[in-house]
């Protein structure tokens, strides 16, 4: 245990996914960076530098349908979805769009999870562990509406049990942290708590002790998972945690947007370099010329975390 205050562990979990996020993007699709050449600052790439993507945005209309309607609602985050989808986003994962193409469709998510289910039942992307923290911030201190809210977040189109018990995982582990339990701690609680697929928990269990070398980073939720849980667990600072994962390459802005998260709310906001937090930006809503910054990420915390006082 350790006397970081809620709040600043809250601010840190927002602030520190969307600085994943915007630290991997420039390493995104490419190789791991070699161990002697780590980069170790925010740096531009298809976007300026510190600009966060798809993973916050998609967080965002997670946050803003919490706000809305609680407990969450599939229907109004699958509609939010949809509006965040047709404003034109400069990234988006295929499984997300596949989804959202059939939401539209069919009208309804729950039909289009079924399907989804039905015709590709082996896709399991890091699409809803990547947005997932939100239900963190809201439900901490409510367990089983931590549960049900980090599971449907991530049925709305993410409907594979590892997505969903990923999604779970993720959050409970936050959730540990945000009440005062060590990384070590929470982790395995977050382990015995959350019911997962072995071949998930395997995964999960293994990644502390593997090589850096056998971290593949993909966009397979188990990679995602198993980033956080080596970058997290086998650092000691906000920025290694995330410089490990984002320097890991592929799909690095989501394997750095859960470390950050995660990593945020172990160090708090007050641990995470100043630097990088005065460069963090994004457009919100995307294309509505409005541009986001630190200050608006904790603003929107801060109404998160009044949802279940
Ligand atoms: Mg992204």
């Amino acid at each position: 245990m350790n006397d970081l205050s809620v709040v600043d562990r809250l601010h840190g979990i927002a602030v520190g996914a969307a600085l994943g996020d915007a630290f991997g993007m420039p390493l995104e699709f490419k190789p791991a960076v070699q161990i002697q050449k780590i980069i170790r600052t925010l740096t531009p790439g298809r976007l300026p530098v510190g600009t966060f993507t798809d993973d916050t945005e998609m967080a965002l209309a997670l946050a803003e349908s919490l706000q809305a309607v609680h407990p969450l609602n599939g229907t109004d985050l699958a509609q939010r979805f949809l509006d965040w989808y047709r404003r034109g986003p400069d990234d988006i994962g295929n499984q997300t769009r596949s989804i959202l193409d059939s939401i539209h469709r069919l009208k309804d998510w729950e039909k289009a999870a079924a399907e989804s289910l039905r015709f590709r039942p082996d896709s399991a992307g890091n699409g809803s562990v990547m947005r997932c923290w939100p239900a963190a911030i809201a439900w901490w201190n409510c367990p089983p509406q931590l549960i049900a809210d980090s599971a449907l977040q991530s049925r709305v189109t993410h409907p594979h049990a590892e997505c969903v018990s990923g999604s779970v995982f993720v959050n409970v582990w936050i959730a540990g942290l945000i009440q005062g339990k060590t990384k070590q701690q929470a982790f395995e609680q977050a382990l015995s708590d959350v019911e997962m697929p072995p071949g998930l928990r395997l995964a999960v269990e293994q990644a502390p002790s593997l090589r850096r070398e056998a971290l593949a980073n993909s966009g397979w939720v188990r990679h995602t998972l198993q980033t956080a849980a080596w970058a997290v667990l086998t650092t000691s600072s906000f920025a290694e945690a995330v410089i490990q994962a984002a320097n890991l390459g592929n799909d690095a802005d989501t394997g750095a947007a859960v470390t950050g998260a995660v990593a945020g709310a172990a160090y708090g906001l007050g641990a995470i370099p100043a630097d990088w937090r005065a460069q963090l930006h994004g457009e919100w809503p995307v294309r509505s010329g409005k541009t986001w910054f630190e200050a608006d990420l904790i603003a929107l915390t801060d109404r998160l975390a009044q949802i279940q006082s």
